[in-house]
């Protein structure tokens, strides 16, 4: 007998017609012999809207308030999709992420699961029911109180449940069919890939391919579980995230990140400690720095420029104003219209020229580059948040990595 987890995201879950395919689909796993844990997403874009709720009564919602709202989200999913299995004549029971076992940190809104208790689960499965958890959500052990892992965190709860209970598979269901080379809404050529490497996913996630939370390839990739992005919408394969493929592309995809702001501070003196002050104050005042770029230095002085999350713009902004003035610094610019571009393949290791033929292709758009920066299977470009799409379609189509068009006859 195989245990199987398999994740429903919103769109999955968006309406009452779509919980009950989703039902069909986990009674029909069930029905084969398998073990199933479920874990769900809240309906639809309903942690949005529940995000926009709470803006509407404070601009400064407590981290606790906030995460025991969320969670409500993913809680109405696993009720509904319970009652679902029930109405299917399927056994099943739903837990909440502290009920399934789930224990993280205290960070509330980017908790980390830090252990996962397996009784309660294992329990379930041995009196034969489809276990149904809320995604996204964990409980504190030293605080008792409820966190979230995360935007797109359920992936996270998925992989994290297959490694503790040892499943076979971790299936992602979700609205498109794989993972492609580029976003398919930005790139409607892109390709579906039917298979891809940890290290190669890991690095389209963390670079903003949102279709897996980067958090969940790490965990996957750490305790070696296959996971299988897939549509729900029907049964053909999608794309297999595992240890090794069969082949490594020179370039797999190219992923892009909106989400980001790029804070320069100008004229800073270049003597040693100067770096350490500005990023212990970005670090102490927790803001997650990106890319960092130094620029040459001129009269003893530079200018260092680096990305942060654009939500935390603002706030990066002032930490830099304080350093800045201790340091007798120039002025501070804040670019929030700004994009990541990036290109990732296993095969770029052993492959020169690759980064000259992407400066050069977005050269030829007039794509100006701001920023740059690589690791041995990324190349990663700083453009004007107004090119980013013609910049992905033109890394798409200068690697080849469009659809191939059926051949007549072939
Ligand atoms: P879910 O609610 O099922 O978790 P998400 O919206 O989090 O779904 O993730 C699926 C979305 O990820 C797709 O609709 C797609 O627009 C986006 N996406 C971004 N990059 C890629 C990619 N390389 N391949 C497939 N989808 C991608
Ligand atoms: N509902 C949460 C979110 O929208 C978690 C998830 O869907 O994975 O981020
Ligand atoms: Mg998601």
């Amino acid at each position: 007998m195989a245990l199987i987890v398999q994740k429903f995201g919103g769109t999955s879950v968006g309406d009452p017609d779509r919980i009950k395919r989703v039902a069909r689909r986990i009674a029909d796993t069930s029905r084969a012999g398998n073990e199933v844990i479920v874990v769900v997403s809240a309906m639809g874009r309903s942690t949005d809207d529940l995000i926009a709720l709470a803006a509407d009564i404070t601009p400064d919602p407590p981290a606790r308030e906030m995460d025991m709202l969320l969670t409500a989200g993913e809680r109405i999913s696993m009720a509904l999709v319970a009652m679902a299995l029930h109405a299917e004549g399927v056994e099943a029971v739903s837990l909440t992420g502290s009920q399934a076992g789930i224990l993280t940190d205290n960070e509330h809104g980017s908790a980390k699961i830090t252990e996962i208790r397996g009784d309660r689960i294992r329990n379930s499965l041995d009196e034969g029911k489809v276990v149904i958890v809320a995604g996204f959500q964990g409980v504190s052990p030293d605080t008792k109180e409820v966190t979230t892992l995360g935007r797109g965190g359920s992936d996270a709860t998925a992989v994290a449940l297959a490694a503790a209970h040892h499943a076979e598979v971790c299936e992602i269901y979700t609205d498109v069919d794989g993972v492609f080379t580029a976003d398919p809404r930005v790139v409607p050529t892109a390709r579906k890939l039917d298979e891809i490497s940890f290290d190669e996913m890991l690095e389209l996630a963390s670079s903003g391919a949102g279709v897996l939370m980067a958090r969940s390839v790490e965990v996957g990739r750490r305790f070696n579980i296959p996971i299988h992005v897939r549509s729900s919408f029907h049964t053909n394969p999608g794309t297999w995230v595992k240890e090794t493929t069969m082949e490594q592309a020179i370039v797999s995809g190219v992923a892009h990140d909106t989400s980001q702001a790029k804070v320069t501070v100008a004229g800073v003196p270049d003597t040693p400690g100067v770096a350490a002050r500005l990023f212990e104050a970005m670090s102490g005042g927790g803001v997650n720095v990106d890319m960092i770029v130094q620029n040459v230095s001129r009269a003893g002085h530079t200018d260092i420029s680096f990305t942060v999350p654009r939500i935390q713009a603002h706030k990066a902004g002032q930490l830099a104003e304080a350093v800045g003035a201790e340091l007798g610094s120039g002025p501070i610019d804040l670019n929030e219209s700004i994009a990541k571009v990036s290109l990732i393949g296993a095969g770029m290791k052993s492959e020169s020229g690759i980064a000259a033929r992407v400066f050069r292709a977005l050269a030829d758009k007039s794509i100006n580059i701001d920023m740059i920066s690589t690791s041995s299977i990324r190349i990663s470009c700083v453009v004007p948040e107004a090119d980013v799409n013609n910049a992905v379609g033109t890394l798409v189509s200068l690697f080849n990595l469009e659809e191939v068009a059926e051949e007549v006859g072939a």
